[in-house]
């Protein structure tokens, strides 16, 4: 049995489980964020003047705005108008986890200061990303349907074959995102964990509880990359199965 065809049979099944462990994986981060939302930062900052000092301290300054924002994990640096946004369980709260989170949000805020390349990448991938995400498994479908529909009927299936390849061709510009997402995000979290710890904003196990934290925000992360990479596989299958 070969690679493709182990895809083409239990595909949906891997999709299933993957499924599941996405489910658990995002209840993991949500219940981890909830146990380090209660536990106060020895020294008593909150997360948004954490965010103010990082931003200060590693020349980002005052070119960027730290604003509160509504939702629960909804916070997000925008490079478009430059500011940390921190929803309601982070700004003007003390907890080890909303620190973390501000601090993460600050790294992606380095990162653009910088010129860190994988967010360039990203960046740039946002557009075809988001057509491929929204049509592309949709126009491959229907160009499956068609090589179905036409092979049938004994004649060529050219535009089905054309259609199925260009949804593909779009899908994998989503996929090509949430890859080049893991890097942007490991490494916010990798540069926000580096500076809690050295500038001694977070002391002793309080460290641990804030990389718990962002630790589990990545696997979200990892989990939307491995099912966007299925998706694309199972659609490479169906296609050659057809095709054959
Ligand atoms: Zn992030």
């Amino acid at each position: 049995m070969s690679f493709w065809d182990i895809i083409y049979y239990y595909g949906y099944f891997i999709g299933i489980i993957l499924m599941f462990v996405s489910m658990i994986i995002s209840a993991y981060c949500k219940s981890s964020f909830k146990k380090f939302s209660q536990r106060m930062s020895s020294k008593g900052i909150t997360a948004d003047q954490v965010a103010r000092y990082i931003l200060d301290a590693y020349g980002v300054g005052n070119t960027v705005t730290i604003k509160p924002i509504s939702g629960s994990l909804t916070d997000n640096f925008n490079p478009k108008d430059l500011t940390v946004n921190l929803s309601e369980s982070v700004y003007g709260n003390s907890s080890i986890a909303a620190i973390g989170v501000a601090a993460h949000e600050c790294g992606h805020a380095i990162q653009h200061h910088v010129g860190f390349v994988p967010n360039k990448i990203r960046a740039a991938l946002v557009p075809a990303a988001n057509i491929g995400s929204r049509f592309g498994v949709l126009l491959a479908m229907v160009g499956l349907i068609l090589m179905g529909v036409v092979e049938y009927n004994g004649t060529d299936s050219t535009i089905g074959v054309t259609i199925t390849y260009i949804g593909i061709f779009m899908f994998s510009f989503a996929v090509l995102f949430y890859l080049v997402t893991l890097p942007v995000e490991f490494d916010a979290s990798r540069r926000a964990l580096k500076i809690l710890k050295q500038d001694q904003i977070l002391v002793g196990e309080e460290m641990s509880g804030a990389r718990t934290v962002l630790t589990a925000a990545a696997m979200t992360y990892v989990a939307a990359a491995a099912s966007a990479i299925l998706t694309l596989l199972r659609l490479i299958s169906y296609m050659m199965r057809r095709r054959n």
